[in-house]
């Protein structure tokens, strides 16, 4: 098993942001009803609607809250996914498909009113999500998502060209789709706001913990790091792409199904007022139709935070 001791990654968010909460390491033996594995979004999430629930949950975390994908993404807000679209998703599954398209259109909402309620500290700004259109045969992608989810009942609009230019302040793009209930947040901030939350609701979390496996014992879960267990009634495993990366032991099956695909992100410095009048003046969090993605958003500074990614074939840190 490797050490907890995984260096906390340089970014833009790791310099800004306030510490998380002090956290205990797992040590011995204890009980909850559920415990989670990884606090990412999907952990942390998850034990804060259980404690919310008055379930007794206890998140283990191999190095501290929002080390993962949660805390250091772009941060965008985005209410879709994307690839399949509303009609799809009911089509392949049903009433569990209108259930997920309910749950997709809402999510932005969701999660800025939980970060209103409970007054999470996460930078959040809830000024839209655009998807600004690169090649003019896309534009059908951008008239489909807005007919299927305007019948949904989305707050979403179609933007011509000349809109476009206006909202972004660049000619690059032939129109787009722009959810109004989307936005963007600073993800280490969120994640670390959200662990605070599970604690002040009564949940335990467990960092510096990396578990080593689990495994069923009668009608238990028992889940073991080096120091400690935890024996549990439920188990939720939310250790993502990093499932085989403290324990080979972990989860082999999941750990089997993760694929690496480069990404890069940069900021700006801080950008004028006078820049900011021009460039995206209504401060959207912006992803185009790229296959490789291009996306950028504001951040509470005022610096331009972009990125995309490397997909396929060829010299990828050439093409990074
Ligand atoms: C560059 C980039 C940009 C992105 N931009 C966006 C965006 O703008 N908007 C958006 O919605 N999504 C974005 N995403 C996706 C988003 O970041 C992820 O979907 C999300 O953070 C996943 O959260 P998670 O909790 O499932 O996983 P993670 O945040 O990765 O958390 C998993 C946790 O499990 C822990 N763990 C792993 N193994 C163990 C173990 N053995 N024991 C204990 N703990 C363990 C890890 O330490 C980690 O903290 C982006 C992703 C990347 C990489």
């Amino acid at each position: 098993m490797e050490t907890a001791n995984a260096p906390w990654p340089k970014s833009l968010w790791a310099a800004v942001t306030p510490a998380g909460p002090d956290l205990p390491e797992l040590k011995g033996s204890v009980e909850a009803d559920v415990v989670v594995i990884g606090a990412g979004f999907t952990g942390l999430s998850t034990a804060l609607h259980l404690r919310e629930q008055g379930i007794d949950v206890a998140v283990v975390e191999a190095v501290e809250p929002g080390w993962g994908a949660s805390g250091r993404n772009n941060g965008q807000v985005i209410p879709t996914l994307s690839r399949p679209d509303p009609e799809d998703i009911i089509k392949r599954h049903g009433a569990a498909g209108e259930r997920l398209v309910g749950l997709i259109r809402d999510s932005a909402s969701i999660l800025f009113d939980l970060v209103r309620r409970y007054q999470i500290q996460a930078e959040a700004e809830q000024s839209g999500w655009v998807q600004p259109v690169h090649s003019p045969g896309r534009i059908k992608i951008a008239e489909r998502r807005v007919r299927q989810w305007s019948k949904q009942g989305a707050p979403v609009e179609l933007l011509s060209s000349d809109e476009m230019r206006t909202m972004l302040g660049s000619s690059a793009w032939y129109g787009g789709f722009w959810n109004k209930s989307g936005g963007h947040i600073n993800p280490l901030a969120l994640a670390r706001g959200l662990a605070h939350v599970v604690l002040q609701q009564g949940g335990r979390i467990y960092a510096r913990s990396p578990v080593d496996s689990y495994e069923r014992e009668g009608d238990r879960w028992i889940v073991r790091t080096a120091q400690g267990q935890i024996s549990a009634r439920a188990l939720v495993v939310a250790s993502n792409a990093y499932t085989g990366e403290f324990s080979k032991q972990l989860s082999p099956g999941i750990a089997s199904e993760v694929m690496p695909v480069l990404s890069w992100q940069m900021a700006t410095q801080p950008l004028s007022e006078q820049a900011r009048r021009v460039i995206i003046p209504g401060r959207q969090a912006v992803s185009d139709t790229h296959g490789e993605l291009y996306f950028m958003r504001y951040d509470a500074r005022n610096r331009l935070v972009t990125g995309g990614n490397v997909v396929g074939f060829g010299d990828k840190t050439e093409r990074l």
